[in-house]
């Protein structure tokens, strides 16, 4: 531990906003998980100076935004069990890698449509020892067409990436029956929920929660769409690339 201290040390990234929150979210982190998720943190603030990974970039703010932001979802499922969870436009990881370090036992698919992303994602796997995770280059609308994804996840989750519609969509056809798919969305959500409810209803799923929870060591919030898979989605379904974000449902 002390040679981990040191470490943060050197660079002042001591993760004390990150220990506290997740605390406060009834997780308490390894040294290794720790260390991990430092190491992350370096490894995003060195490439994002010559590749666009991520707006936030200042320790603490990444402490919060990024990885106690990811890591909320244990407010809304339990994360105890293992199930495998597909992360659609990770971009730098978010949620992805928070969640596969800290909840180890989770299988994870992280996609994004762009490569140097990808690329990013698979040498962070590397560098902290990941397993059971793999970074995969393609569009959501291309995937969730194929045999060994389609219909094969027990929980979708996505941060950032579109209107609820398109990105029911694009997320939707990833999940099981009777599986979820779980979207990190702003404070105030209701209108947009309501607005791509016969969207979800279509492609077989049902809104079955939306819970807002505060972000530790902020003022600010996050809802979560809760949406159960109930029937199979229609082969029609994701339409082709594009058009899900064109012409939403
Ligand atoms: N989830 C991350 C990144 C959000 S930015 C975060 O919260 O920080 C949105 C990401 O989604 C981008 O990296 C973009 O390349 C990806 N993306 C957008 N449309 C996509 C699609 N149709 N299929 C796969 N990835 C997509």
């Amino acid at each position: 531990m002390s040679e981990i201290l040191t470490n943060y040390d050197i660079k002042g990234n001591y993760p004390s906003i990150l220990i506290d929150g997740c605390k406060e979210l009834g997780i308490s982190l390894s040294d290794r998980q720790t260390s991990q998720l430092v190491q992350f943190y370096r490894m995003m603030y060195d490439r994002n100076q010559v590749m666009n990974l991520t707006a936030v970039t200042e320790w603490d703010e990444v402490q919060t935004k990024h990885f106690l932001d990811s890591l909320l979802l244990i407010k809304v499922l339990d994360l105890s069990k293992k199930m495998s969870v597909l992360d659609l436009g990770t971009g730098a990881g978010f949620p992805g890698i928070p969640l596969k370090i800290v909840f180890p036992h989770l299988d994870f698919v992280l996609v994004d449509s762009l490569n140097k992303r990808v690329g990013f994602l698979n040498e962070v796997i590397t560098a902290l020892g990941l397993t059971n995770i793999q970074a995969l280059h393609g569009r959501a609308e291309d995937l969730g067409k194929r045999k060994e994804y389609r219909e094969s996840f027990d929980l979708v989750v996505s941060r950032a990436v579109a209107n609820l519609s398109s990105l029911s969509e694009y997320c939707i056809p990833f999940v099981r029956k009777d599986g979820f798919f779980i979207s990190y969305k702003a404070a105030q959500i209701s209108e947009e929920v309501r607005r791509a409810e016969a969207a979800i209803r279509i492609l077989g799923g049902k809104v079955s929660e939306v819970m807002t929870v505060p972000l530790p060591g902020t003022d600010m919030e996050r809802s979560f769409v809760v949406i159960r898979k109930e029937n199979r989605t229609p082969s029609r379904y994701p339409r082709k690339a594009g058009t899900p974000s064109k012409e939403p449902l």
